[in-house]
């Protein structure tokens, strides 16, 4: 199937009318063509959605920064480490 048969279906295929042959045919050719799958990720907007057939790298989970976030927590944490690092140099000079 040629790109361009496959672009005329992903509107279906995303909206999740295209038959399960064509489905299939879609997502067979996804998996060889960056071009449709480009194609694909721009029009749900959502890359990660995209099926691929190599192994991708993990995408760690957003880390929520809260605003109000204890900033005493964070002085102690650099507290503690500057005071690890510091009894770390010590007992390397021996
Ligand atoms: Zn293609």
């Amino acid at each position: 199937m040629s790109c361009e048969e496959i672009k005329s279906i992903i509107p279906l295929y995303i909206k999740h009318t295209a038959t399960d042959q064509d489905i299939s045919k879609v997502e067979e050719h996804l998996c060889i063509c960056d071009t449709c799958r480009q194609h694909l990720a721009q029009l749900m907007d959502k890359p990660n959605a995209i099926p691929v057939t190599a192994p991708r790298e993990e995408t760690l989970p957003e880390i929520p920064i809260k605003k109000d976030s204890n900033i005493l927590e964070y002085i102690m944490l650099g507290v503690g480490a500057a005071v690890l690092l510091f009894v770390v140099s010590l007992l390397i000079k021996g």
